[in-house]
C-alpha cells in the first residue's frame, strides 16, 4: 500500500507513534522514527521493523527546537530525498489545576505539541510544495476538542493544532497535498498510565463503548490518512474515542 513513501513519524519511541511507525513500515513505507530522550526503545523500534523486512531509521530531535528540527529535515532529504508522509505525533502532558500550573508547565506543553507541529510542517511544506502531493496527519486529541479540567496547557495546544490543520489544509491544498488532524480519546500508553488511577477510571466511564482504546487502532486510522484511498479528504478532525465525543 505505502511501498516507495518516505514516512517521518515523530515520537515514535513508544506508545501510539512506535504503533504507527510500525503499521506503516508493515504496509511498505520507509519509516523515519524520530524520538527526543528514548534512544534505546527508539532503536528497538527501528529493530523490530527490520525484523518484519521494513526500512527505518532512529533519529534523535527535539521537535519543540526551531533549527534543530530543521537540520532533521535536512538530513532526511538529503539521504531520502522525499518525505511522503509526516505524522506529528511527539507530545507531552504536563497537568495541573489552571490555579497552580506554572509559566514552565505551560510552555513546554505548548512548545512540544503546537510549536513542534509547526516546525515540522514548516520545514518540510517546502518540499510537499515541490513534489505536489504529501499527506500530514497531526495528532490533536479529545481534550482540544472538548477541553478537559487539569489540562488547560495540553487542551490549549491540542485546539491549536486544529486551527493549525485546518489553516495549512487550506494553504496546501492546491498541490494536492492533505492535511488531517486525528483526535484521540483515552488510549492506552504510558502517557495514559500515569495518570491517577480515580482519574482514569472517570474517564472510562465517559466512554460510550466502555473500554480505552489501543494505540494499534490510532495507527489504523494514520494508515487510511497516508494512503491513496483518503485523497479527497482534507482539513479534517477525525475523533477516535469510542463515542465520548458524539
Ligand atoms: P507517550 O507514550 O508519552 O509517547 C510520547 C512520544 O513523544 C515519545 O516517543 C516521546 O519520545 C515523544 N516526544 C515527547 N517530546 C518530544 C519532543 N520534544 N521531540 C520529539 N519527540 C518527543 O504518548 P502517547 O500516548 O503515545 O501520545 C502520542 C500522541 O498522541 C501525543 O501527541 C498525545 O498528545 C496524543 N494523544 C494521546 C492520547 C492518549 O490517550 N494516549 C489521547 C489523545 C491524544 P521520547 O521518549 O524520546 O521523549
Amino acid at each position: 500500500m505505502l511501498a516507495g513513501k518516505v514516512a517521518l513519524v515523530t515520537g515514535a519511541s513508544r506508545g501510539i507513534g512506535k504503533e504507527i511507525a510500525l503499521t506503516l513500515a508493515a504496509n511498505g513505507a520507509t519509516v523515519i522514527v524520530n524520538y527526543n530522550g528514548s534512544k534505546e526503545r527508539a532503536d528497538e523500534v527501528v529493530k523490530e521493523i527490520e525484523a518484519a523486512g521494513g526500512t527505518a531509521e532512529a533519529i534523535q530531535c527535539n521537535v519543540a527546537d526551531f533549527q534543530a528540527s530543521e537540520e532533521m529535515v535536512k538530513n532526511v532529504l538529503a539521504t531520502y530525498k522525499k518525505v511522503d508522509i509526516l505524522v506529528n505525533n511527539a507530545g507531552i502532558t504536563r497537568d495541573g489545576l489552571l490555579m497552580r500550573m506554572s509559566e514552565e508547565d505551560y510552555d513546554a506543553v505548548l512548545n512540544t505539541n503546537l510549536k513542534g507541529t509547526f516546525n515540522m510542517i514548516r520545514h518540510l511544506s517546502r518540499s510537499f510544495l515541490k513534489q505536489r502531493s504529501g499527506k500530514i496527519i497531526n495528532l490533536s486529541s479529545v481534550s482540544g476538542v472538548m477541553g478537559n479540567a487539569g489540562q488547560a496547557n495540553y487542551s490549549a495546544s491540542k485546539a491549536g493544532v486544529i486551527g493549525l490543520t485546518k489553516s495549512v489544509a487550506r494553504e496546501l491544498a492546491s498541490r494536492g497535498i492533505c492535511v488531517n488532524a486525528i483526535a484521540p480519546g483515552f488510549i492506552d500508553t504510558e502517557m495514559t498510565q500515569a495518570m491517577p488511577e480515580e482519574a482514569q477510571n472517570g474517564l472510562k466511564q465517559m466512554i460510550p463503548l466502555g473500554r480505552m482504546g489501543e494505540a494499534a487502532e490510532v495507527a489504523k486510522l494514520v494508515l487510511f490518512l497516508a494512503g491513496n484511498d483518503s485523497n479527497y479528504i482534507t482539513g479534517q478532525v477525525i475523533s477516535i474515542d469510542g463515542g465520548m465525543t458524539m
